[in-house]
């Protein structure tokens, strides 16, 4: 556990709710929807409900200290400071008084009821005392005694112990190994953690994996204005989980928006879904560290190379709606965003400024983040033309130049807040001697906050240069627009409202269910080895799923290459197939473009007389050849811990070099396939150019989806790729060329 350290309240903690102008000059607008709180909350009666542990009517603290120092000492003086509206016990059979409060001797000793018990207590005391709380009808723990599953060994025996006690009882578990839990909810006003932070009221909740980084990210989020509604430091997660919380989260009216550190998800399916649905009524927000295991997938395998590390955490969540951050600050930053502006309804930006390099800088910023710079509508031209001097520019970004006092953003910012074409804007401001920040902040506001609220648009806003500088920004949040230093803060922050925006938008689609010959498939892989099946083998269960193949004919000598290619009809390609063949093209192993029977002939002997004696056993496909004229690669591979993992993306031979692949968890719906395609880098070669038509992307989306069925129907499947998928389009058939399969080991379906 971290060692204690005392602090003062940041100073910085003084949340949007307690908003005290600072100065009496400088007003607040009463259109803002500040952190609400809730008086009156939910009652919840679910068996798996977290009340007991953020709604106690008693806590006792098992543990408590009179050391100063002791996290016994620390979270007795948390809940007291916190203004705890229960009774708190401090239970300690060897101290007689702790912060001036006589303590029990144990928790049976209570006389009223106890819901919720932090332990703090040794290890190795840690089970008896659980059973104990079991025993006087304690309904949730919070073990925040480290040396449980995280030290290995007894520690692990230990967390099996007490989790065997908590359901023998009954009783939800929070840790072991964690920093506690906060609810500001003013019918509770509690903090039974031993943070050194008091967290201001608000409406974020926040749960961290980590107990040492759960500090900071009170204390950071106090000093970013971020109110807190509820925290909880999850630690070893023996029992309540982040989807856990999320789930009970949903329905606490204090919790507007939830903020995760997690370093690893436990349950990922859980999370899915819990996450999937909730993100819809409140955003979620995660920074996660740590990596997933999809990088370590089978070698050999596209997918998998080209996955890499953590892509299927980050799918995961982009896929049930959870945004996720690269940092606390910007997580804290667009925590603040969506607490106080609306989502953009499109991508089309404004931006205006006083200063010609920070527009340029914003224009860039937001340009290369796929929001557009808009263009205006006539009457918003014509109007700022009639605000602004003449060397002004009136044209996206507007330029007010740097007299630009605070009517003349009025003005201008009045034109632009009500073009049809803007869906948001950025505002920027270069603080010049001359002109009053604080007069120019409050136009900002009053132009901005003041719209309808039905077609309210995000703004956000930037500022740059001192003077008075610090009263502006203080008036821009208070009166809930972000502010931001650097033009590229702002871009990001408007991308992720945007693709808040995009989730929301998105209709759900079904996964169909296609009528495939799955007996055929199960004959070849109930049979199969663990390993790479022979592509025969592959190609059969892939047609058998009905993935269509260019017509081949696997042969053995040169002369019956010929006669299969007069058979298949010219012109063919030739390639050598043996076991451990695996990038074929690296050993000049595909001919492609065979015209007549010399040709096959000699390519089929040199193939033979190259490869033969370095692969017993080689055969030679000869295989027609594909008329299309776009390669695509389709592939899954399973992740140890999120399950299947599908890819799409541009194929071919070079696509280790591309690297320009989508992915998706499953389940995939028919909405997700045609979305990974149109998220590709190159997603224009797709798209009809220089007289080629357009690639028949619904013919590989089908594919995908196929796909997603096969490896449902046979767990054994780790890995499949078609690569490549070569699409026709305008008539031309799409037919796949070359496909791969793994059958896992025992020890991976473990
Ligand atoms: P590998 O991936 O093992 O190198 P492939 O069978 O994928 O071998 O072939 C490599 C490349 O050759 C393909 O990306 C494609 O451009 C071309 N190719 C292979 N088979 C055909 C075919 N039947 N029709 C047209 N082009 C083909
Ligand atoms: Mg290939």
């Amino acid at each position: 556990m971290p060692p204690m350290r005392r602090q003062n309240m940041h100073p910085g903690a003084r949340g949007l709710t307690v908003s005290q102008p600072p100065t009496a000059a400088i007003r607040t607008f009463p259109l803002l929807r500040f952190d609400a709180v809730s008086r009156r909350p939910t009652a919840r009666s679910s068996a798996s409900s977290l009340d007991a542990i953020f709604r106690p009517r008693a806590v006792a603290v098992i543990g408590a200290s009179r050391r100063v120092g002791a996290i016994g000492r620390q979270v007795v003086a948390n809940i007291l400071e916190s203004g705890f509206t229960g009774p708190v016990y401090p239970v300690n059979a060897r101290t007689d008084v702790v912060l001036s409060m006589p303590t029990y001797p144990s928790v049976s000793k209570i006389r009223g009821p106890v819901d919720l018990a932090v332990l703090c207590v040794p290890a190795a005391e840690v089970v008896a005392v659980a059973k104990e709380c079991g025993k006087k009808g304690v309904k949730g723990l919070v073990v925040i005694t480290a040396g449980f599953r995280e030290i290995g060994g007894e520690g692990v025996t230990r967390e099996v112990e007490l989790m065997e006690v908590a359901r023998r009882y009954g009783m939800r578990v929070i840790g072991p190994n964690c920093m506690g839990i906060v609810n500001t909810e003013p019918a509770w006003s509690l903090d039974a953690s031993f943070s050194a932070t008091r967290s201001p009221v608000g409406s974020v909740a926040m749960v961290s994996q980590s107990g040492a980084l759960g500090e900071a990210i009170l204390a950071d989020a106090a000093a970013a204005g971020l109110g807190v509604a509820m925290f909880a430091s999850v630690g070893n997660r023996a029992d309540v989980t982040a989807a856990d919380l999320i789930e009970y989260w949903e329905h606490c009216d204090a919790v507007r928006l939830i903020l995760l550190y997690v370093e690893s998800l436990g349950d990922p399916a859980k999370f899915v879904e819990v996450a999937r649905r909730v993100s819809r009524k409140k955003p979620i927000l995660a920074v996660k560290s740590g990596r997933s295991a999809a990088g370590a997938a089978a070698a050999g395998s596209h997918t998998g190379s080209v996955a890499g590390a953590d892509v299927a955490a980050d799918t995961l969540f982009q896929q049930c709606g959870v945004l996720r951050l690269e940092s606390f600050r910007d997580m804290f930053a667009l925590a603040a965003s969506l607490l106080h502006q609306p989502v953009p309804r499109g991508d089309r930006m404004a931006i205006v400024t006083n200063a010609g390099g920070p527009g340029i800088l914003a224009t860039d910023a937001l340009d290369s983040l796929g929001l557009r710079i808009t263009e205006f509508a006539k009457k918003t031209t014509a109007q700022l033309r009639r605000a602004l001097p003449p060397e002004a520019s009136v044209h996206n970004p507007v330029d007010l130049i740097a007299s630009a006092d605070a009517d003349r953003y009025r003005r201008a910012l009045r034109a632009v807040v009500r073009d049809p074409n803007v869906d948001g804007l950025v505002v920027l401001f270069v603080s010049p001697i001359m002109i009053d920040a604080v007069a120019v902040a409050e136009a900002i506001v009053e132009e901005t906050v003041r719209q309808p609220e039905a077609d309210r648009k995000p703004v956000l806003a930037c500022l740059m240069g001192r003077q008075r500088g610090r009263e502006a920004i203080e008036l821009l949040r208070e009166n809930g627009i972000p502010v931001f230093r650097y033009p590229e803060d702002a871009a990001r922050n408007m991308q992720m409202l945007l693709r808040r925006r995009q989730m929301l938008d998105r209709v759900p689609g079904t996964a169909p269910r296609f009528r495939v010959r799955r007996a055929t498939a199960a004959r070849i892989l109930d049979a199969a080895a663990a390993g790479w099946l022979g592509s025969e083998a592959a190609e059969s269960v892939l047609r058998a799923y009905g993935i269509p193949f260019a017509k081949s004919r696997f042969v053995a000598s040169a002369g019956d290459a010929v006669a299969a290619a007069h058979a298949l009809g010219y012109p063919v390609v030739l390639k050598a197939d043996a076991k451990g063949l695996v990038h074929k093209s690296d050993l000049r192993a595909v001919r492609v473009g065979l015209g007549d029977g010399d040709a096959v002939f000699d390519a089929a002997t040199d193939l033979l007389r190259r490869l033969g004696r370095r692969f017993p056993g080689l055969r030679l496909q000869v295989q027609a050849r594909a008329p299309g004229h776009r390669e695509v690669l389709l592939g899954v591979t399973r992740d140890g811990r999120y399950g299947p993992l599908f890819a799409a993306g541009l194929g071919g031979v070079r696509v280790e070099v591309l690297r320009d692949v989508a992915f998706r968890i499953a389940p995939m719906d028919s909405e997700d396939p045609p979305e990974m395609f149109a998220s590709l880098k190159g997603a224009a070669l797709l798209r009809a150019f220089r007289g080629d038509p357009a690639a028949d992307l619904p013919v590989a989306c089908d594919a995908l989806l196929r796909l997603q069925q096969l490896v449902f129907d046979f767990p054994q499947i780790f890995d499949v790729e078609i690569n490549p998928f070569i699409l026709g389009g305008g008539g031309t058939p799409s037919l796949a060329v070359d496909a791969r399969i793994r059958i896992g080991s025992d020890e991976e379906g473990a």
